[in-house]
């Protein structure tokens, strides 16, 4: 099926699909990023380490937390205005957290999974449209990030005009309509205040957390590349890199990895709230029937513990199986 990155990116609530072949400049990162990920693969278990210790999230970066609203965003140029929003965001976060430990719990993951729920809601970031933005379009440059976000708490009319550069322009304007992402690069999950009504925050954030909760499956190649995928989906960098870039790859029935990713995201949200995921697009119910033929072939909680342990071979080889059963 074909689509845009733009329009995969709208379907569900994240961005992440829009870096997708994006034209997306590769800006220095911290070295320091490259040596955290070099320590976490020396610290990467192996055998019976990693059975016992299943849970694998991505690694912390400074966080981003969203400025207090105090009216002075109000009278900025219209996306960028903000109003009150009328959403009580601990209660929000606890009701989030408490159903995602219980769909956790009726699939039998082991038991770290739903402790990482705590640290998933407190790096929660709940943002103005230009932070979040800023955040997404900035996530390889974070002092360009850090500098935009500390003159927008100092005078907000002066960092929307500091935005000349990159705004209006497609990828901006997709960014700041976009409700919510998971970002494994600073593993915060980011809600776009602007973007999220309080009737649908209850579906995005839980959402988000599943995205949160799968592993990030580090993997060398002899060649120094790079690879990391969560759930089914991977993303490799080259020795000489700083940006990750998707795999181009589909299941067995031609879902994309990243679409098969929202599938479970989506099937979780719709089970954690009992309520449908807003404006399903037709690859998105692909995706979701493609997920249920998985459900059949190895059972609901199996295929929920591979996607959490992103163990995405073998998810390919239980699309593999449910393919040839047609
Ligand atoms: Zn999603």
């Amino acid at each position: 099926m074909k689509h845009t990155p733009a329009l995969s990116e709208r379907a569900a609530y994240d961005r992440r699909a829009m870096s997708r072949g994006c034209s997306c400049s590769v800006v220095g990162r911290p070295s320091w990023v490259v040596v955290v990920v070099l320590v976490g693969l020396l610290l990467w278990p192996t055998g019976s380490a990693a059975a016992e210790a299943p849970c694998r999230p991505a690694e912390d970066a400074p966080r981003v937390t969203g400025a207090p609203d105090d009216g002075r965003a109000a009278s900025l140029p219209r996306p960028f205005q903000t109003q009150p929003w009328a959403v009580d965001a601990a209660q929000l976060l606890a009701n989030a957290q408490q159903q995602a430990a219980a769909e956790l719990d009726a699939a039998g993951a082991p038991s770290c999974y739903a402790s990482l729920l705590p640290g998933i809601a407190a790096r929660t970031g709940f943002l103005s449209p230009y932070e979040f933005l800023v955040v997404g379009y900035y996530e390889h440059d974070w002092d360009t990030r850090d500098g935009l976000l500390r003159l927008y708490r100092d005078d907000p009319q002066q960092a929307v005009r500091r935005l000349a550069d990159i705004w209006p322009s497609p990828r901006a304007e997709l960014l700041i309509h976009t409700p919510a992402f998971f970002d494994l690069d600073t593993n915060q999950v980011y809600v776009n205040r602007g973007a999220v009504t309080p009737d649908q925050a209850p579906n995005v954030v839980v959402h988000e957390f599943w995205h949160a909760l799968a592993n990030v499956r580090l993997s060398s190649r002899p060649d120094g590349t790079m690879s990391r995928t969560t759930g089914f989906w991977t993303e490799v960098r080259p020795a000489e890199g700083r940006a990750w870039r998707p795999v181009d790859e589909q299941v067995e029935g031609g879902v994309p990895t990243y679409l098969m990713n929202e599938a479970v995201a989506i099937e979780m949200e719709v089970g954690a709230t009992g309520r449908e995921h807003p404006q399903m697009r037709p690859d998105l119910l692909e995706a979701m029937s493609t997920l249920h033929e998985l459900f059949e072939v190895a059972g609901r909680s199996r295929v929920l513990q591979l996607y959490l342990e992103s163990r995405s071979d073998e998810l390919k080889g239980i699309a593999h199986q449910a393919a040839v059963r047609g």
